[in-house]
């Protein structure tokens, strides 16, 4: 099997040489990664710059682009014939609730689901022990080649720190999570403004069969994701506005 692998830390991080050697179990693996960190930049593809690629070795290729531009150039120009799968991470941190959209580790896995190709995105919420999460990472894998759905699949994957076990696999959905609402001014040597967003997270909402919940409670959350972004149940009573066309 042809497996692509990529993330948003870059090409250099510890997460995605963990993920490299759970993915070889399974097939020949590419690694097509950011040749510089790209965490938090979503599902963005470069279409104002030129791509840079630098060939390390004949199995993993540098992109001076995002993760989007990495599945999109392997997919297109670096594979003859394209991959049978899409893995992506391990991030760094989490890519949880309602921080996928952000997640450019989410969005190169994104982008493998458009291009037609089963795609996991897998992060590490807590520490940095991206060893300890490999053999689960392998259990996701089988699972999902074992027990295929009717259309590909995009999952969100999710590990609390695996260096002591974990409690099991669970289908979590995505939570809602609440940053400070602060934005940090702050002055540059020349006495002119600059802003830091985001702020410390500061809390999380209780809800049951959350992402965020099995995490915290020591589990593997696993979530399938779409890309369909359209409210369906608003669309049904919207069609009784005045202003839509029958
Ligand atoms: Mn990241």
């Amino acid at each position: 099997m042809r497996i692509l692998v990529t993330n948003d830390d870059g090409i250099q991080a510890a997460g995605i040489r963990a993920l490299e050697t759970a993915a070889r179990r399974f097939g020949d693996v590419t690694v097509v990664a950011p040749a510089n960190e790209q965490s938090s930049i979503g599902h963005a593809i470069s279409l104002r710059s030129p791509l840079r690629v630098q060939r390390l070795d004949e199995r993993h290729y540098a992109v001076v682009g995002t993760p989007t531009d990495c599945v999109y150039l392997a997919m297109h120009r670096i594979y003859s014939e394209p991959p049978q799968l899409v893995l992506s991470g391990i991030n760094h941190g989490a890519n949880l609730g309602d921080d996928v959209t952000y997640s450019g580790t989410v969005g190169a896995a994104i982008e493998g689901l458009i291009q037609g190709v089963p795609s996991i995105a897998f992060s590490l919420c807590r520490g940095s022990n991206f060893d300890a999460c490999v053999p689960h990472i392998e259990r996701v894998i089988e699972a999902a080649l074992d027990e295929p759905v009717d259309r590909p699949l995009l999952l969100n994957v999710n590990f609390p720190d695996c260096s002591d076990g974990v409690t099991g696999f669970f289908l979590g959905s995505l939570g809602r999570r609440h940053y400070g609402k602060i934005v940090d001014e702050r002055k540059d040597p020349r006495g002119g403004s600059y802003f830091w967003i985001g702020g410390p997270l500061v809390k999380h909402r209780e809800e049951p069969g959350s992402d965020e919940l099995i995490v915290r409670q020591g589990g593997v959350s696993v979530t399938p994701l779409t890309v369909d972004l359209t409210d369906y149940r608003t669309w049904q009573k919207m069609q009784g506005w005045k202003l839509i066309s029958s």
